[in-house]
């Protein structure tokens, strides 16, 4: 699974892990841009919190430290 938070509510939600890749594969737009859902609380924008995509390019969300 990976965790996906809203970037405006910071709800949270899990979106299973072959629904991502199917999105990235669909997606041939910018691969340095993850897949993205809408919040569906507040139809804000869903970023991964932690991403590796088909690229192989690791995508964190932005102002979360791993240390
Ligand atoms: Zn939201």
């Amino acid at each position: 699974m990976v965790n996906y938070v809203c970037l405006q509510c910071h709800d949270e939600e899990a979106i299973p892990l072959k629904v991502v890749r199917d999105m990235d594969m669909m997606d041939d737009g910018d691969p340095t841009v993850p897949p993205r859902f809408a919040c569906e609380t507040c139809g804000g924008e869903m970023y991964p919190e932690y991403y590796k995509s088909l690229h192989g390019i690791e995508h964190r969300l932005p102002g979360i430290s791993t240390t």
